[in-house]
């Protein structure tokens, strides 16, 4: 009874004066006055004598808006009025029309993915000068949209299609991580959902830790009928906005899967990479040495079985996707771990490089080189045998590069405390400049 008392405050708080005269007049009270006044005895009126029908009527006008004003189904409706060409710009432009602006949405979740915006984002709105607030929005599901969640087989005991409901900060939105407000709370039609929630410390006002997940409505949703989302927090002065999608979840396996398929860099892509970064030119006889790359994912700390990296990283060094998967599933913050920028789900890549090398090379090599001439070795305590065989398919003998090779070859057995210290090396960058100094070490040896 508590719960629909503060749903049909809510509701009454967003009628307007004639919907508000209306009731009042079906509840046989005085029906003139200020919306300030109308809004006063309604609640009045709610508090001192709540009953369901004085509920029903509330929630009859409430439905009867909303359902003529913000559903899906009648915006795709306005979109495909016919456009009358010159028409339009001779009418003046109506401020509610939803046509002409962009849709805002909120970041892309990769574990749970947008198939359809049910209510765009809006804003949470504060109406009382207490802390706490409720604000309430209403959706109807279209039948294919039903039809979609019904039809989508359970997997390990969840329904992967799902309607959930999503709150950020307003000046966040598209940009930042979900947030919900301090003291959040849900209910779908009548009933209390259940929201997972952590707090720091049980201080007033503090907002839930991340991550704040998306919401899951799916259980309490009706068909063919308005659901109506009350909800409830305490406000403290910052500017939240919801928003209810209809969305496929995903788990780490799924999304390796997929990066499996579509999210290979090629062979040739990889070797380009390397080219660069070794500067090959001939001429440049320094920088021309080699590239080293950890097999070892720096996150796990075990053998990768799929290196990726994002696109947008500027390294060669990767880390396993199944593990960065899994730990972003479990708390997402897409960073990664080699440069600490952002590396989101979009923009990963397998380097197919690396996948065919870890599959050739032997399980005790911990740690590989790139050579200039696009080829590779393995760096450690194998490297000197494993060296000697890559040489011998080489047979320039007055290339610079190749002398280069054996001089360093030469210097690592002569000095096993400086071949420890490369292979505890991570940062790929840094064996470069080790290995200027080593070669002009290695040529005071000649
Ligand atoms: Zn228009
Ligand atoms: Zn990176």
């Amino acid at each position: 009874m508590a719960s629909q008392l503060l749903e049909a405050t809510g509701m009454v708080e967003s009628l307007r004066v004639a919907e508000l005269r209306s009731l009042l007049s079906t509840m046989g009270k005085d029906k003139k006055g200020l919306k300030k006044d109308l809004l006063q005895r309604a609640t009045e009126l709610l508090q001192n004598n709540f009953h369901p029908e004085l509920f029903s009527a509330i929630q009859e006008l409430y439905d009867r808006r909303h359902s003529t004003g913000n559903t899906n189904s009648r915006r795709s409706q306005v979109i495909t009025m016919p456009a009358t060409v010159g028409v339009e710009a001779d009418y003046p432009k109506k401020s509610c029309s939803p046509v002409h602006k962009p849709e805002v949405h909120m970041i892309k979740l990769p574990f749970c993915q947008t198939l359809e915006t049910i209510v765009a984002p809006k804003p949470l709105v504060a109406t009382y000068t207490s802390t706490q607030q409720i604000d309430l929005i209403t959706f109807s599901l279209t039948t294919k949209q039903w039809s979609r969640i019904k039809n989508c087989p359970s997997k390990d005991g969840v329904k992967p299609v799902q309607v959930v409901l999503r709150i950020c900060y307003t000046e966040s939105i598209g940009v930042e991580n979900d947030q919900y407000p301090p003291n959040v709370g849900v209910l779908v039609n009548g009933y209390n959902c259940p929201v997972q929630v952590h707090y720091s410390s049980n201080k007033k006002g503090l907002e839930p830790s991340q991550p704040c997940r998306p919401i899951d409505l799916t259980p309490f949703m009706k068909a063919f009928t308005d659901n109506r989302v009350a909800i409830t927090w305490e406000n403290f002065g910052k500017f939240y906005s919801v928003a209810v999608y209809l969305v496929k979840v995903y788990s780490s396996a799924d999304l390796l899967a997929q990066l499996q398929e579509n999210g290979v860099e090629s062979v040739e892509s990889c070797k380009q990479k390397v080219c660069e970064k070794l500067q090959c030119n001939p001429e440049n006889e320094i920088a021309t040495t080699g590239l080293q790359v950890s097999l070892i994912c720096p996150l796990a700390k075990m053998r990768m079985s799929d290196p990726c990296r994002a696109q947008t990283c500027a390294h060669m060094q990767c880390f396993d996707a199944a593990f960065y998967l899994q730990m972003n599933e479990r708390k997402p913050s897409w960073t990664c771990p080699v440069c600490h920028k952002p590396a989101l789900f979009d923009t990963l890549q397998i380097d197919g490089l690396l996948s065919g090398i870890l599959q050739r090379a032997d399980e005790a090599v911990k740690e590989i080189e790139y050579l200039s001439n696009g080829s590779w070795r393995a760096v450690g305590k194998e490297k000197v045998c494993s060296t000697t065989k890559d040489l011998s398919s080489l047979s320039h003998k007055n290339n610079p590069l190749l002398q280069d090779i054996v001089d360093l070859t030469q210097f690592y057995s002569d000095s096993d405390d400086d071949r420890e210290a490369m292979e505890t090396e991570e940062i790929v960058w840094a064996h470069v400049k080790i290995e200027r100094v080593r070669f002009s070490k290695s040529s005071m040896h000649k």
